[in-house]
């Protein structure tokens, strides 16, 4: 399975990198690449677009868009702001250029705009500060061609041999499009995300990194960072990032989020990990139905997975929905991963969610703010 050389279009990136700032008149001024979350259903996507700052401002100033070109809004209220969350370096552009993560306003009220999930999650952030809660999120997602078919599927017909060979393999044939994820990394890194790992999947062409372990906040803010450097690197080689659960129909992995989620408590005692279990048993539909599209074609019970409509755990169990690793187990501390969220999943939905229900049911029952869990009418949880 020849690939075309990826190197080619490697020095272009590099050449963008100057390393330096440019003039405007006198001043000196760098670019700012705002990046927010559209409104596009069922699963939005990243948009950007770029600010010249003067050198010297001192806040990144709030900015606007057209939210009728994003399905954010309509021709006649057409204005949406943009409000910086989070910034790092941009390792494309280099120098002192930068990557700004973005929430979105409604421009007359200045209220979160429907499609902002991230308000929710930083007020429930905010509400179990004192729990100390850290997430580890590792994105999947799977090369394409312009045409439609996987990068790691020969180019116009038939299939690869099946999966095996693939996960963490080395070699041509193996493994595909590893060049990207060599300047993906490096960039994160330089960017300052906390990155903490990538492998090859499962599936041909179908990659991973891990952000984290940090609050439900940063780690959220920097999987769209991540993502979007993801989306931007593969431009240049004409593939294109999916991050669909189930971006080829039959034999082959579909592609998920695991999330890895620790309170304070849990790190330091396994009781505590064995409540977050049953508690997170105790509200399957909330999750599983913000847990990212099209959940049911990943979560069948085969490859990896557990059915999406029962909740099980247990101690290395990959076909659980949520596994203990073998390793805190051992040392009666640590944390748990979620395996049910899909690689399509909003960060900021699923770390709120896990806040809620494993916080919500550990906070001492007295305090005021904290609301009893929902009964959903969900199947009780299976224990193990
Ligand atoms: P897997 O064996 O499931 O493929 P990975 O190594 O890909 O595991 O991912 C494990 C993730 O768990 C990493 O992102 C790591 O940062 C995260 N992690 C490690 N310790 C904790 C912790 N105490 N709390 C939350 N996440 C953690
Ligand atoms: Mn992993
Ligand atoms: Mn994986
Ligand atoms: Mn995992």
């Amino acid at each position: 399975m020849a690939e075309k050389p990826l190197s080619v279009k490697l020095s272009g990136l590099r050449i963008l990198r100057r390393g330096e700032f440019p003039m405007r008149g006198n001043l000196m001024a760098y670019q700012a690449e705002y990046i927010w979350i559209d409104g596009v259903t069922p699963t939005p996507t990243l948009r950007s677009k770029t600010k010249i700052i003067e050198n010297g401002t001192k806040a990144l100033p709030i900015w606007g868009f057209d939210g009728s070109s994003t399905s954010q809004a309509t021709g006649e209220a057409s204005d949406c702001i943009l409000n910086p969350v989070f910034s790092c370096k941009d390792p494309i552009r280099g120098g002192k250029n930068i990557l700004v993560m973005c929430e979105v306003l409604v421009a007359s009220t200045g209220k979160p705009h429907p499609t902002n999930t991230r308000a929710l999650c930083a007020e429930t952030a905010k509400r179990y500060a004192d729990q100390k809660m850290i997430y580890g999120i590792e994105q999947e997602y799977t090369m394409m061609r312009l045409n439609g078919r996987p990068f790691g599927f020969p180019e116009l017909s038939g299939e690869p041999a099946p999966q095996g060979p693939y996960y963490c393999g080395v070699g041509a044939g193996r493994v595909m499009g590893r060049e990207i994820v060599e300047i993906h990394t490096e960039m994160c890194l330089e960017a300052g995300l906390h990155i903490s790992g990538t492998n090859a999947e499962v599936m041909p062409g179908q990659w991973e990194f891990q952000i984290g372990p940090v609050g439900a906040l940063a780690v959220s803010d920097e999987l769209h960072v991540a993502r979007w450097l993801l989306h931007r690197i593969a431009e240049d080689y004409d593939v294109v990032i999916s991050l669909d659960a189930k971006p080829q129909k039959g034999d082959w992995n579909g592609a998920g989020c695991h999330t890895n989620f620790s309170t304070k408590a849990m790190r330091s005692n396994y009781k505590a990990i064995d409540d977050a279990c049953k508690a997170l048993g105790t509200r399957i539909n909330e999750h599983v139905s913000n847990y990212g599209h099209d959940i049911e074609s990943r979560l069948t019970g085969k490859h990896e997975t557990a059915p999406y409509n029962k909740f099980t755990y247990g101690v290395s169990n990959r076909g659980a929905s949520v596994r203990i690793p073998w390793q805190v187990a051992k040392d009666q501390k640590g944390y748990a991963e979620d395996r049910r969220p899909n690689a399509n999943m909003d960060p900021y939905l699923v770390t709120q969610l896990i806040l809620e229900t494993v916080c919500g049911q550990s906070a001492p029952k007295k305090s005021t703010s904290k609301k009893a869990p929902k009964k959903t009418g969900a199947k009780k949880a299976k224990k193990k």
